[in-house]
């Protein structure tokens, strides 16, 4: 409902023609009767006194006052209350300089002498719809202008954290990789020492002192193990590792993986098999880098695995890629694992954590490999249930779309 048929209408009149502002007068009486109030001054000076002091709901204003004339008057009015629909009265011979006003932003204009009471009474009630529609789409338009600068300001904000977080990781990755680089030589030496020592131990050392050397040849070999995986995921991740990729059967992958690993399965009674299709599944890989992520998961399911356990090693064919699994049936990871167990360093906190040395590098360093590789690996387990790896690959769907690649040996 409009403000027309709530309450009192508050109209104020700026028009110096005492016989025009009769005429105003009587029509709104006629038109609207006690719901609207009238209060008419003769000049500008007057008018904008009235609007500074009062408020009202539209303003009826003649362009030609003593003390203002033509669309500056209109101008005037506008500036002291932008937020007023103001309808313009003008004569025939001065109607191009209302038709400017309304251009200007005046609501309507009103020709004198030609206006009926129902005229006027919908002019007035159209101009205030249409300046409160105005003044709606205004704030509208502010309001989204802040929300988009509030938006800007946050996606800048977050751009600089990004931007923070990545100069953080590579300063970590460039201290990471120059250590790993100045561990290798000592490793390597302490390596090569204890061979000679262990080669050539006199059969006179005792067993605890035997026990000690042999745990400095273990802990050199896991030192190393380090040393490489810190280097490998650091070339990695600093975009230094160059494929080489080839067309090769990832069945064949599987098989000389499941080989490589079998002997030390058996160390824990663990079978391992291999369930692959009896056709090609071709994939553009480079073979020893993919080898090395598959390799790290068939050593967790050795490791993690239980005793007596079977681990699987999966080649499969999907509509859209081809895919590479890796399934146990020892004791699972925890949802809230999952989600971490690809991140630098991670170890869940497991019994089967604590009983294996690790550096939480393996996961990571397989999947920088397959995404190198255009591909994606992902983990499917539940507590108690067993688990699996899968690495997906774009498929290499003919050999007609590899051509000029070489084929694997
Ligand atoms: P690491 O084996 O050196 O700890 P990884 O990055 O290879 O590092 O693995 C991260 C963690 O994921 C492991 O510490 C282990 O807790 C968990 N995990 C990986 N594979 C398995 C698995 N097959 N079964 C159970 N837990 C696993």
């Amino acid at each position: 409902m409009s403000a027309l048929e709530t309450s009192p209408l508050k109209i104020l009149l700026i028009e110096d023609n005492p016989g025009d502002a009769r005429l105003i007068r009587e029509m709104l009486l006629e038109a609207s009767g006690a719901a609207c109030v009238l209060e008419s001054v003769a000049c500008l000076s007057a008018g904008l006194q009235r609007l500074a002091e009062d408020t009202f709901d539209v303003v009826l204003l003649d362009l030609s006052l003593p003390d203002a004339a033509g669309l500056r008057t209109f101008e005037r009015v506008n500036a002291c209350r932008p937020d007023l629909p103001i309808i313009v009265l003008t004569g025939l011979d001065d109607e191009s300089v209302a038709v400017g006003a309304v251009q200007a932003g005046a609501q309507d204009y009103l020709l004198k002498g030609h206006v009926d009471p129902h005229e006027l009474r919908l002019a007035m009630r159209y101009a205030i719809e249409r300046k409160r529609l105005e003044a709606d789409r205004n704030q509208m338009l502010a309001r989204e202008r802040i929300a988009r600068a509030e938006a800007e300001r946050l996606a800048a904000e977050r751009a600089a954290v990004v931007a923070a977080q990545r100069e953080l990781e590579r300063q970590k990755d460039e201290f990471v990789a120059n250590v790993s680089h100045d561990l290798r030589t000592p490793v390597a030496a302490i390596k090569a020492s204890i061979g000679v020592i262990l080669a050539n131990e006199p059969p006179a050392v005792s067993e605890p002192l035997h026990r000690l050397f042999t745990n400095i040849d273990r802990a050199a070999d896991e030192m190393a193990r380090l040393v490489d995986d810190l280097l490998e995921l650091a070339r990695l991740r600093a975009g230094r590792v160059q494929l080489r990729p080839v067309v090769c059967d990832l069945r064949e992958l599987a098989e000389r993986s499941a080989h490589v690993i079998a002997t030390l399965a058996e160390t824990r009674a663990q079978t391992v098999e291999v369930d692959v299709p009896d056709e090609p599944v071709h994939a553009l890989a480079d073979s020893e880098r993919l080898s090395r992520a598959l390799t790290n998961l068939l050593s967790n399911a050795h490791k993690y695995g239980r005793v007596g356990g079977t681990i699987r090693v999966l080649v499969r064919r999907s509509a859209d890629d081809v895919r590479l699994g890796v399934a146990d049936d020892g004791p699972g990871i925890a949802e809230h694992d999952q989600a971490h167990i690809f991140d630098r360093f991670y170890r869940s906190e497991t019994e089967a954590t604590r009983r294996n040395l690790g550096s939480g590098l393996g996961l990571p360093i397989a999947r920088a490999m397959v995404e190198l590789h255009g591909g994606r690996i992902w983990v499917e387990s539940a507590l108690g249930r067993g688990t699996t790896f899968w690495i997906a690959l774009p498929a290499a769907r003919s050999l007609a779309t590899v051509a000029g690649k070489e084929r694997a040996p």
